[in-house]
């Protein structure tokens, strides 16, 4: 029987923020292509991704958040039928189009249905390939290619639907998980570890002291060895000591040596690698209990080869 779920849905490559975008829908082409060249896809419980209830995206964001970004998407097309602007600004580097709305709630909902299959035992871990992301995206507040975020309105809902009384979020993405931070922050029910390069965007969010956050900044250039060390020194015992009964991941791999987006140097084998280090925790404490989302990786190439090295230890393949 096979375990590993993968979680997506086409509304997620229909949204897309101009021409040149870094944060474009052909990242997932990519993935998927390596998935089909590599023979993956076979040992994958391809899902749909279905549209996240308001109800649940609200356990991480407020209803004004909510509202707003559902009222811009409804402006927008009404302005598209009146001749105007295919896209909607909300930062400098992210915007909407008419298709965003949906494509968001396909990704929190990817997360949602693969916390539901993997709690249920149907799936021992999953995998959800979609976009846009989420941890940027703050609990009143959309910004850096994301609007809500998936992990952290996941980890809230295996909290408040499913009973679980603790879980972890692991964030390797190069840039700091601000948004998730700010939702997840002073919340003793969840334990996030993170390292990202620093200084680095978002510049100009100061970095919560809460106790329940394992920030490690790291500065440009740092190679997958020495991050491998600050996982095994900082992030495990934390982890180890924390217990978690399941495991979220923000899977961005714009640390990347090929990722000109940041400047650190993980390759592959660093991904398989701390993909194992969190199986380990997972099988001791959560009964491997893994659902991981993507979040960055800009590269295309270096994306699908990474995402591929981190699902085919998932899946254990
Ligand atoms: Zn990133």
């Amino acid at each position: 029987m096979t375990m590993t779920g993968y979680f997506t849905h086409r509304d997620c490559w229909k949204h897309e923020m101009g021409a040149g975008h870094p944060e474009c829908p052909e990242r997932l082409d990519a993935i998927e292509d390596r998935l089909l060249i590599s023979g993956l896809d076979v040992a994958l419980d391809r899902r749909e991704a279905p549209l996240a209830p308001l109800t649940d995206i609200e356990l991480a964001h407020g209803r004004m958040h909510v509202a707003s970004i559902r009222g811009l998407s409804d402006v927008l097309r009404e302005e598209i039928e009146a001749g105007g602007p295919t896209h909607a600004q909300v930062d400098p580097d992210t915007s909407l189009n008419v298709d965003t709305w949906d494509a968001a709630l396909r990704a929190a909902g990817a997360a949602l249905a693969a916390t539901d299959a993997v709690i249920a035992g149907e799936l021992q871990n999953a995998f959800c390939a979609v976009r846009p992301p989420g941890h940027h995206a703050c609990r009143d507040k959309a910004m850096g290619f994301c609007f809500f975020n998936n992990v952290a309105i996941a980890a809230k809902y295996a909290l408040e639907r499913h009973g679980l009384k603790r879980v972890a979020i692991v964030d390797f993405d190069v840039h700091h998980g601000n948004g998730t931070e700010d939702i997840v922050g002073g919340d003793q029910r969840i334990l996030m570890v993170s390292f990202y390069q620093h200084p680095f965007y978002p510049l100009d969010h100061t970095h919560s002291n809460a106790s329940n956050l394992v920030n490690l900044p790291v500065p440009a250039y740092t190679k997958g060895m020495d991050v491998r060390d600050l996982i095994e020194s900082i992030w495990i015992p934390r982890l180890e000591a924390f217990r978690p009964e399941m495991i979220f991941i923000s899977a961005g791999f714009d640390a990347h040596r090929e990722d000109d987006m940041g400047q650190m140097g993980l390759v592959e084998q660093d991904y398989a690698w701390i993909t194992h280090r969190i199986m380990d925790v997972a099988r001791r404490h959560a009964r491997g209990r893994i659902v991981s989302c993507l979040e960055g990786g800009y590269s295309l190439s270096a994306l699908g080869r990474s995402v591929e090295a981190h699902i085919r230890v998932l899946a254990d393949v």
